[in-house]
């Protein structure tokens, strides 16, 4: 039972948000919308999360965590799929083909939620496939939310890093003769 009932409680709280757009936006593309407004979002979060969303509040990675988990052979995806230039190159790809898309579906509302939907669905389907070959998560070392996340998850601890190194450099520094009488 504990192996049926996996995820966690975020997860479960978001995983209808992917059957929602994968499959109720085939019948209403304004649905696609609703990616937006999650892309949107998770720079935001990812610069002081890294992949906090994905691990907890992406719908597409509650799925595969929660339903594809026991479809999958549970093996170790290919190594290419851990390389940055791979990764940054499948991000490249994606988003390529995403831009000459809404570029020409620009000006048409609908299908420019319909274009969203669609990537859903697309890049879902490769979910599944590296899913039943590799692992539920497979498709999460390629995904181009997540190569972006981690970047900017990157950033963001960087610039924290460097944030308390002043801090602490500034503390330790002597005070500056004669500071009190300028
Ligand atoms: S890597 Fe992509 S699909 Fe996987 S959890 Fe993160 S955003 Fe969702």
């Amino acid at each position: 039972m504990k192996r049926l009932l996996r995820g966690k409680p975020s997860q479960w709280a978001m995983i209808w948000l992917f059957f929602l757009i994968a499959i109720g936006g085939l019948w209403y593309p304004w649905l696609g919308y609703l990616m937006l407004a999650m892309m949107l979002g998770i720079p935001a979060l990812a610069y002081f999360r890294s992949r906090y969303w994905c691990g907890n509040l992406c719908p597409r990675g509650a799925f595969l965590d929660i339903v594809l988990y026991h479809f999958s052979p549970h093996r170790p995806y290919p190594k290419l799929f851990k390389k940055q230039s791979f990764r940054w190159a499948v991000f490249s790809f994606i988003m390529t083909v995403f831009a000459i898309r809404m570029t020409l579906a620009w000006g048409n509302w609908v299908a420019v939620g319909g274009l969203f939907v669609n990537m859903c669905v697309v890049t879902s389907i490769v979910a599944i496939l590296l899913g039943v070959i590799f692992n539920q998560r497979a498709w999460c070392a390629i995904c181009p939310m997540g190569t972006l996340q981690e970047s900017l998850g990157k950033l963001g601890s960087g610039q924290t890093k460097t944030q308390k190194a002043r801090a602490k450099a500034t503390k330790l520094l002597p005070p500056v003769e004669g500071a009190r009488d300028r």
